[in-house]
């Protein structure tokens, strides 16, 4: 579910973006301002990872007004991945960070153990299946997916009290999947 409000989130920020030059699709953005007061008041650990970002536009890339609660917890989700490449390390959510293991991406690939998993789900869909994301060649981006889903959480849960009503996003759903498929892995 949460993956699915996921991909539509992301749809819909593209679509904003490739119809801002028409009046009518002017992208909202008089959220964006009160968004970050919330995020830095409600969740420290999603806020400092706006701050780490050098470039802020990159992490306004995922927020919607539509759903400000689903667009934080992507942007942090998103700007983790960003940081982590560009850092070559993992950001931890109370600080710090751990380098990345590079040496994982000589393991087998996580493909192998999709059949350990419903071949319908939509996780297994997104991250093990074969041409899909690079989790599913390389060990190393299901570790920085499982930390990107961490912080994700984290930040849906200290922001909770933004969360629509008349929606249902399932935030603890990529994260067991993430923590699943690490341990099928190991
Ligand atoms: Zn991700």
């Amino acid at each position: 579910m949460f993956q699915v409000l996921r991909i539509a989130a992301v749809a819909a920020s593209f679509a904003v973006l490739a119809g801002s030059h028409a009046a009518s699709a002017a992208p909202r953005t008089d959220c964006r301002t009160q968004a970050i007061n919330d995020l830095q008041r409600l969740s420290p650990d999603g806020h400092a990872i706006y701050r780490a970002m050098t470039d802020k536009k990159q992490f306004m890339v995922w927020l919607t007004c539509d759903d400000v609660h689903l667009g934080l917890s992507t942007s942090v989700h998103e700007s983790v991945h960003m940081l982590t490449h560009e850092r070559n390390a993992f950001p931890l959510i109370e600080g710090g960070e751990i380098r990345r293991p590079h040496e994982v991406s000589k393991f087998f690939p996580p493909r192998e153990i999709a059949k350990k998993f419903d071949p319908k789900d939509a996780y297994v869909q997104t991250y093990l299946r074969p041409g899909a994301a690079s989790s599913a060649n390389d060990f190393l981006y299901l570790l920085d997916e499982l930390n990107a889903y961490s912080h994700d959480l984290n930040s849906a849960v200290q922001l909770v009290s933004l969360q629509r009503r008349d929606r249902q996003a399932d935030h603890r759903d990529g994260l067991a999947a993430l923590m699943s498929f690490v341990m099928g892995y190991v």
